[in-house]
């Protein structure tokens, strides 16, 4: 006890955050591994090749973007604090919890389709969520690979919604808890539908994700279905802005990306910022792929018009 007693408070506080992820990370081995060698959608090695760099993403990607997302978020959501009224911000916050919970899943669900679906579509974000399409095996691990710039970005794209509409509001402690819990439960979620599991739910699979919905995400079985199931909670989302890939007997061969991607944690927190590489984005592969899939006059038109391509989805 004297020993705690003298250490730096923070860095206790530290130590702590990070004792309390080893638990986490053991709870997750605990329940996933069994699972991924039963029911195994591939079957892989446990310490799958980019194992201990995803090992080096779960703590990362626990500790800095709660940190680095304060920077935008905290400022964004007072300024929008200061806009909406004041009624509507009451009118809202009187609503049944259950109701702002439900309003808030469904909003932060659209703001973050479209977060991940530009994260695809605009070249200097896929620059940086291309780390998470890296990964050539796809297991419950996989959902921390993300890089800090990629998560921040989207995480943005999802929370702001929820301030515009008085669910969320940076003027007490209470009303950060409803965008936590949004941003938990995408998270929690988050593993279960990269896990390398063969179950399939009928039905089910166009209300909830689930692992087939999301790992066509990842597919890298080709070009022509890149840029489907953007959705973490919500298929049907993807279902309305025209963008769901769900066969009912089928599952995806490979996953990846073409372009190669350092092996190490720290390259691949690097390498989006070097400009001068030229990653291909899979937005322009879509494209390609369709513009070369047309008769002779009119591939030569789409294909030096891709970025309309991109849009036509
Ligand atoms: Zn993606
Ligand atoms: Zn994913």
């Amino acid at each position: 006890m004297d020993v705690l007693d003298s250490l730096d408070p923070q860095l206790l506080a530290h130590a702590m955050q990070v004792l309390r992820l080893c638990v986490w990370l053991v709870l997750l081995a605990a329940i996933f591994t069994p699972l991924e060698r039963l029911f195994a959608s591939h079957p892989k090695e446990i310490f799958r090749k980019g194992f201990v760099t995803d090992l080096g993403y779960y703590f990362l990607s626990s500790l800095l973007p709660s940190v680095l997302l304060s920077v935008p978020l905290a400022p964004l959501a007072w300024g929008i604090h200061r806009v909406i009224p004041a009624g509507f911000t009451m009118a809202v916050a009187a609503w049944p919890v259950w109701a702002r919970v439900a309003t808030s899943i469904l909003v932060g669900e659209v703001g973050f389709y479209w977060g991940h679906r530009w994260s695809h579509e605009i070249p200097l974000l896929w620059r940086f969520h291309a780390i998470h399409h890296s990964a050539e095996h796809l297991d419950y691990l996989v959902n921390t690979r993300a890089h800090p710039v990629d998560m921040v970005f989207t995480r943005l794209c999802g929370l702001v919604p929820l301030y515009v509409l008085g669910l969320g509001s940076p003027a007490t402690k209470e009303g950060s808890l409803i965008p936590v819990l949004v941003v938990l439960l995408g998270t929690i979620w988050g593993f279960f539908i990269h896990a390398n599991v063969k179950w399939r739910f009928g039905p089910m699979e166009w209300l909830v994700a689930t692992p087939a919905f999301h790992h066509w995400h990842h597919t890298n079985d080709s070009p022509q279905l890149y840029n489907k199931n953007y959705a973490a909670l919500l298929p049907w989302v993807d279902r309305i802005f025209g963008t769901l890939h769900l066969p009912p007997d089928k599952q995806p061969e490979r996953y990846g990306i073409d372009a190669p991607v350092s092996p190490v944690l720290f390259g691949q927190l690097v390498e989006p910022f070097l400009l001068w590489r030229k990653p291909s984005a899979p937005a322009e592969q879509a494209a390609s792929a369709r513009a070369a899939s047309l008769p002779g006059e009119t591939r030569a038109a789409h294909a030096a018009d891709a970025p309309e391509l991109i849009r036509e989805k």
